[in-house]
């Protein structure tokens, strides 16, 4: 496989290895700070003539660069594979979900509407005007499905884009940006810079060119990113961390809460913000759902990446697997599952823990890793407050026979993304984001390029 390099050069080296050997893969050089600015300059010069373009011409090199990455999923997966660690079948679902999100928001610049308001004297309407170059800064936990979140609206709404993937996981963005090239994306338009969070993605914030801000991450940085924002009223978009609720009421059907569990909350290694990492059964099914999920969780396949059948692979490095470790040690653990395969690589057995109470760190703190906490609530109210009692709030899952309560619980929880007797989170057809720390706007569903445009309100005079 041919491993995309970086352009830039001035900003250092990062190695980028295998999370499931720790092999050395390759060498990626990064920007410095006056390669990220003229990077930003080569954005701001495409501009003008990107938001020119006939909407139906943008459309069309939307579906292009969407054809180009179809034409390369499998590609765009085994190296997801080899910079990640995810899972094969993951992998080819994140790669395919950038053609869709694509093609989804190709339709719209065709469609992407102002209104026309009543008002006396003449005719009033608006505009959706584009903001100008955008800065998209992704994590290392969803390489490409969360670049594809912000850089496909933003594109349709006729900016251009700058984006910064995590120094861990640069190359399938870099891939990518080859691939919006060849599919005839004008240079300029989409633009990958591989460096450091506090050189290229701080530029991103501080650089009076960028006009709009995505930042995808920890909840501390992006504070940082808002505060950053701030001076120059720059638009910002947070999507943050998370602690949030699966909540299973006793009349639910038991077997199939405990079985889908481990997925809830060990999918991608459990580092997910979206990850259901509390468990919250009622009392009265308590033991019965600890007695259902064991099986569930030791028979969890944690294997080599490549494998097809691989439920969960190791984490994308030693620094993450020994910081989640270190928030478990010394907690009361239910039981584990495997731990994957010998030898080197950043493996770590996905594990249930019994919090002693509820201010217990495994309880509140994002750990970012494949560990799920497990506690009885009494009833509905009770369920609510402690699902509540996080300063986070992204996503949840219900799960009742009782559809009157899952509306209602549904709506009590102060969470951006909830679903019933599933784990669902992030479809692109449907808004995602989240309450409370967790964030700060919304991606994807279909206004999501109006978070990329300012409205602008134009009145035109019948009286002249
Ligand atoms: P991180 O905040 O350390 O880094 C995220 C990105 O920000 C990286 O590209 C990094 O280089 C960059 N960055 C770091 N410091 C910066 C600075 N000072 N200025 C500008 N950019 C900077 O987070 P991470 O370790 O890569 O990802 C894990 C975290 O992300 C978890 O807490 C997780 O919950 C959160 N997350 C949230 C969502 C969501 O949609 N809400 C999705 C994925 C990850």
């Amino acid at each position: 496989m041919r491993l995309p390099t970086s352009p830039y050069a001035a900003g250092g080296v990062h190695q980028v290895l295998d999370p499931a050997s720790a092999a050395p893969v390759t060498d990626v050089t990064l920007a410095d700070l006056a390669e990220t600015d003229a990077a930003i300059e080569r954005a701001h010069r495409a501009y003008p003539a990107w938001r020119a373009i006939a909407p139906g011409e943008r459309a069309r090199l939307l579906r292009s660069f969407a054809a180009a990455v179809d034409a390369h999923i499998d590609e765009l997966a085994q190296l997801e594979v080899l910079n990640s660690g995810h899972t094969i079948g993951n992998a080819r679902w994140e790669a395919g979900n950038v053609r869709d999100v694509l093609t989804y928001y190709a339709a719209a610049p065709e469609r992407h509407f102002g209104r026309q308001i009543p008002v006396p004297g003449g005719i009033d309407v608006t505009f959706h005007e584009p903001l100008g170059v955008v800065g998209i800064i992704v994590p290392w936990n969803f390489p490409m499905p969360i670049a594809g979140w912000g850089f496909a609206p933003a594109l349709a709404a006729g900016n251009t884009v700058v984006l910064k993937p995590a120094e861990l996981t640069p190359l399938t963005a870099l891939r990518i940006a080859e691939l919006a090239l060849e599919a005839g994306i004008p240079e300029g338009v989409f633009t990958v810079v591989p460096g450091k969070g506090a050189v290229v993605g701080e530029r991103f914030v501080t650089s009076p060119l960028v006009r709009k801000v995505c930042f995808t991450g920890s909840t501390e940085v992006g504070k940082g990113i808002m505060r950053g924002c701030a001076d120059q009223v720059k638009r910002v978009t947070l999507e943050l961390g998370g602690k949030s609720a699966n909540i299973v009421f006793a009349d639910a059907d038991l077997e199939q809460a405990a079985a889908t569990a481990p997925g809830g909350a060990f999918d991608n290694a459990g580092q997910d913000c979206c990850a259901r990492s509390r468990i919250l059964v009622e009392r009265s099914a308590y033991h019965r759902f600890l007695e259902l999920l064991e099986p569930a969780v030791t028979s969890f396949r944690v294997a080599d990446p490549r494998n097809e059948d691989a439920q969960m692979g190791p984490l994308i490095s030693a620094k993450q697997r020994d910081s989640v470790a270190a928030g478990i040690d010394g907690a009361d653990i239910a039981f584990s599952g495997r731990r994957g395969p010998d030898g080197g690589g950043f493996w770590m057995a996905p594990t249930v823990v019994i919090p002693r109470s509820l201010t217990d760190p495994v309880w509140t703190k994002e750990l970012f890793g494949p560990v799920v906490a497990v506690l009885p609530f009494d009833d509905e109210a009770d369920a609510i407050a402690k699902a509540n009692d996080t300063e986070y709030g992204l996503s949840g899952s219900i799960f009742t026979r009782d559809l009157g309560r899952a509306l209602r619980v549904a709506r009590a929880v102060e969470s951006g993304n909830l679903s019933v007797n599933s784990h669902s989170s992030v479809r692109y057809w449907t808004p995602f984001g989240g309450f409370k720390q967790s964030g700060l706007g919304r991606e994807l569903g279909p206004d999501a390029p109006d978070s990329f445009s300012e409205t602008k309100n134009v009145f035109i005079s019948t009286d002249a």
